[in-house]
């Protein structure tokens, strides 16, 4: 198929809210390491790795070698019959996760995995009321949407009671109109007056990013999570670290709770945890995860192919020492958006950490500027430039190259954001 015909059919046989990016939609044909190819052959460099989900870089030989292998061994079978991939990939993971965390359930998607997250919190705690954060992001089953907080992503009616959201640490934007540190963290302390007055004064859980997604990567004060995990445990609720976008090295290290020094009770994990294969897991301690009994599957959960790629990604990512690379590479990339910032008066705020950095733009006062991240969309892909967006009003960009992503990668990417900003005039 050729270009037109491609997006015909996207526009003729698609839900129209399946949305591309661009004016006109970029129609991807192959990838290679950090370089995404379009139907005529022109190259991109990708710092958005399909939405933080290339970890180790598009078609890695590694991980689908792998992939190939499994697949013409066993497919798929069933959590009805254990398999080695499947036990093999929930052992690595209760050896990676901080603390007492050792038992999974694997799944299909971050929706799904924070799902079960949710429900075994529930049903370990015996209680109903879970905490979010607005501007989190959570999925799109009703359970995730309902937890998700913006209007944007939440499609129907809230379906799901019991969820409650507080104001989120967004330094930037303070929801309380007061600064770090003089704030004494009001935006954590305010979970204990919510629990306060809307429960019956105990909870199942509170849920929350490390750094918010989709939210434009809003990164907490450092002792923001120590503050909520003391009133989470006060209340009797366990403490859910959704890491699908954080995990796996992202933000320079393992995990992005691990920023935050906190042992959580629950992580979620999709996305970069298996390159691009379809995955979600969510692993809790033994006490917490044995409380769920009775029948319930997930038929495609610890599949052989997927949990192999997982195992595959994750062998990449500790023998290639990615998480320090990204580290170091994050540094040179934030380096270089804090020059930008200087340059560029439409950029607002530069936050993130290791290869999770977001660029708030924005006019006078600090005004929301989705329509210069729209043109800067368009100018980047004239640089053959993917980045992503994010943020409530759609102002953020979102920039998540490879964890392997090379010093000249960088630097490129680097030139032609700035080239795009300059076309742009602001
Ligand atoms: N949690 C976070 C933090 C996410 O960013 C996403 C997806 N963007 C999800 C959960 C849901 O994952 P999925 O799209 O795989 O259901």
């Amino acid at each position: 198929m050729n270009k037109r015909e491609v997006l015909d059919k996207h526009r003729e046989y698609l839900f129209s809210c399946v949305a591309n990016y661009y004016d006109e939609p970029l129609v991807v044909d192959h990838a290679k390491g950090s370089y995404v190819y379009d139907l005529d052959g022109n190259e991109y460099l990708d710092f958005f790795g399909g939405i933080v989900t290339i970890s180790v870089g598009h078609c890695n030989d590694k991980v689908t070698g792998a992939i190939q292998q499994q697949t013409s061994r066993l497919q798929h079978i069933s959590t009805l019959y254990p398999t080695e991939p499947h036990v093999r990939l929930a052992e690595k993971l209760a050896a990676m996760t901080p603390g007492r965390l050792q038992k999974s359930f694997f799944t299909n998607s971050g929706s799904e995995a924070n799902e079960t997250a949710v429900l075994l919190a529930q049903i370990h705690t015996k209680c109903q009321d879970v905490f979010a954060l607005r501007h989190g992001y959570s999925g799109r089953s009703h359970l995730a949407m309902s937890l998700t907080g913006h209007a944007s992503w939440r499609l129907a009616p809230t379906a799901v009671p019991g969820i409650h959201h507080i104001p989120n640490a967004y330094c930037y934007r303070c929801p309380f109109g007061l600064t770090y540190p003089s704030c004494d963290l009001k935006c954590a302390k305010d979970l204990e007056a919510a629990i306060q007055t809307v429960t019956s004064g105990k909870i199942a859980a509170f849920l929350a990013e490390p750094i918010q997604g989709i939210g434009g990567f809003i990164t907490p004060p450092s002792e923001y999570f120590k503050e909520i995990a003391a009133i989470v445990r006060k209340y009797g609720g366990l403490l859910i670290s959704d890491e699908v976008q954080t995990g796996w090295g992202r933000t320079g290290k393992m995990f992005g709770i691990e920023q935050w020094d906190i042992e959580p009770d629950i992580m979620t994990f999709a996305k970069g945890m298996a390159n691009g294969a379809p995955i979600g897991a969510t692993i809790a301690s033994a006490e917490v995860a044995d409380s769920m009994k009775g029948l319930t599957i997930s038929t495609f959960g610890g599949n052989p192919v997927t949990a192999t790629a997982a195992l595959a990604t994750i062998q990449v990512i500790e023998e290639e020492n990615l998480v320090e690379n990204a580290r170091l590479m994050g540094q040179r990339l934030r380096a270089g958006l804090d020059r930008l910032k200087e340059k560029y008066p439409v950029i607002g705020d530069v936050r993130g950490m290791g290869l999770m950095q977001g660029l708030e733009l924005v006019e006078e006062n600090k005004k929301p500027s989705p329509e210069s991240v729209r043109r800067l969309f368009e100018l980047t892909k004239t640089q053959r430039l993917l980045i992503g967006k994010g943020g409530l009003m759609a102002n953020v960009i979102r920039i998540t190259p490879p964890l392997n992503v090379t010093k000249d990668q960088i630097d490129e990417a680097l030139k032609k954001l700035d080239r795009s900003f300059a076309q742009m005039g602001l």
